[in-house]
């Protein structure tokens, strides 16, 4: 009743959800039921969860914020948001996106612009930027999202909370409306790395119904927690920590830098060894991954058609429905990148484009083996600046597309990565959050959450 409440009294200026759960309270009481007859709850019994609106909820629309989806109802949830019912959790409600994923902004959304919770003329980040503000308004506990090339870590930094980008396969994609599938997870908000770290593992695990889910067993990620009591005896002793040199360069603001650098001065009091490391390859991802992500989206998105789901435009013959339907249907952005993905993946450019970029992506995975073969874990500013103006970007797709430089080579390369808060910039007499981004080896996620709720 009480986050109820608050999510009625913010929601006005925050916008962060596109539905609200009519079943909460109603699912709340039966696990107070099942607790009173002693009945055995699931670990997260009663926590409220918030899910991104390109997860499939059966009880709920899942538009994706697209208006290609307007009204569509999933006949089934995602085998993440299945999970989580599965443990005990309730769903509050579905949260804001750029449609389909697509932005950085959550301008995108064809429904409404979501404002950051830190200072509303500003944006949350994005693509899920209402989970993001969801959790850091506290209109929930944790929330889901989803990070194709960014958007759980570069959202949590502008709200200051924890995100997490778990490793290619760890969490099933299935129910998840696919933007770009080799880059596709689904990932975890929360206000703690202990909170991050419990819906990482509820969510985890392998799914037949994605064949691209790992097999592996997952870890109890929040067991080896290290008691903070013992933080004089330098707990991570001797843990190798790399700062990406190329990400505390020039086009990064200086105080974004300052805080990084103020993050990897504690994880060196915490017994680290911090040292620069350079990734060669590190700038050819942005250019990598926006050929990537649209050849790929432009192939999935091939399905909206106005027959199968969603909206349909009523024409008198067959190609101008669909024609009709996807123009009405999906949003500007949308249809640039769908443009520029078969562009690129059309016979006399793939060479040259589509499969040139396949090639940086070889060379961008080699490069952070190497740099993780020599690091425990590899850290970074989780974007170039805190959160801008709304509206600041908004006709400037390139400038929007530059501000995900630091977290599209993650995905590139599969890899998981945590973003915590580290510091505050002060900006028109606000405070604006900063996070650090810690990248690990593939499924190596229970190093990350020990090391981040350490430093937290
Ligand atoms: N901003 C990036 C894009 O627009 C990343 C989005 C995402 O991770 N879904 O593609």
């Amino acid at each position: 009743e009480a986050y109820l409440a608050r999510l009625r009294r913010t929601e006005p200026q925050l916008k962060s959800f596109l539905h609200v759960s009519e079943n909460a309270l109603k699912e709340a009481a039966e696990i107070d039921r099942r607790i009173e007859r002693n009945e055995a709850v699931g670990p997260m019994a009663g926590v409220l969860v918030a899910v991104k609106d390109n997860i499939c909820t059966a009880d709920m629309p899942s538009t994706a914020g697209s208006r290609a989806l307007e009204g569509y109802r999933p006949p089934f949830d995602a085998t993440a948001v299945r999970k989580l019912r599965e443990s005990g959790a309730i769903v509050i409600g579905k949260t804001n996106l750029d449609e389909f994923g697509m932005g950085s902004t959550t301008e995108g959304s064809a429904y409404q612009v979501t404002a950051n919770p830190w200072d509303l003329s500003r944006v949350p980040g994005g693509s899920s930027g209402g989970s993001a503000a969801a959790v850091s308004a506290r209109q929930c506990v944790v929330s889901l999202g989803s990070d194709t090339g960014g958007s759980v870590r570069q959202p949590a930094s502008f709200c200051g909370v924890v995100g997490l980008k778990p490793t290619y396969g760890c969490v099933s994609r299935y129910g998840l409306v696919a933007y770009a599938s080799s880059l596709d997870v689904i990932g975890c908000f929360g206000s703690s790395v202990t909170d991050t770290g419990i819906l990482l593992h509820a969510i985890s695990g392998h799914d037949r119904f994605d064949a691209t889910s790992s097999k592996r067993q997952v870890p109890a990620f929040t067991s080896q927690f290290i008691s903070k009591d013992l933080l004089e005896s330098k707990p991570l002793k001797g843990l190798r920590v790399g700062i990406i040199r190329e990400t505390i360069d020039d086009g990064v603001d200086p105080d974004v830098i300052s805080s990084v650098c103020g993050a990897a001065c504690h994880l060196e009091e915490l017994g680290c060894i911090v040292t620069e490391v350079s990734l060669p390859s590190f700038s050819l991802g942005l250019p990598a991954y926006y050929i990537l992500a649209s050849s790929e989206s432009s192939s999935n998105l091939s399905r909206y058609d106005g027959v199968r789901y969603g909206n349909q435009v009523v024409a008198d013959e067959l190609n101008s429905l669909y024609g009709n339907s996807r123009a009405k249907g999906f949003g500007s952005e949308v249809k640039m990148r769908i443009l520029m993905g078969t562009y690129a993946l059309s016979a006399g450019y793939y060479d040259a484009y589509y499969k040139r970029a396949q090639q940086v992506r070889t060379l961008i995975q080699k490069s952070f083996k190497e740099a993780l073969d020599k690091n425990d874990i590899l850290i970074s500013p989780a974007a170039p600046s805190v959160a801008y103006k709304i509206g600041e970007k908004k006709n400037d797709p390139l400038a929007m597309y530059a501000g995900d430089i630091m977290t599209v080579n993650v995905n590139l390369a599969g890899l998981p990565a945590l973003v915590l808060p580290c510091g505050f910039v002060e900006e028109e007499s606000t405070s604006l959050p900063v996070g650090f981004q810690m990248i690990g080896a593939a499924f190596d996620e229970e190093k990350l959450l020990k090391v981040g709720h350490i430093f937290e």
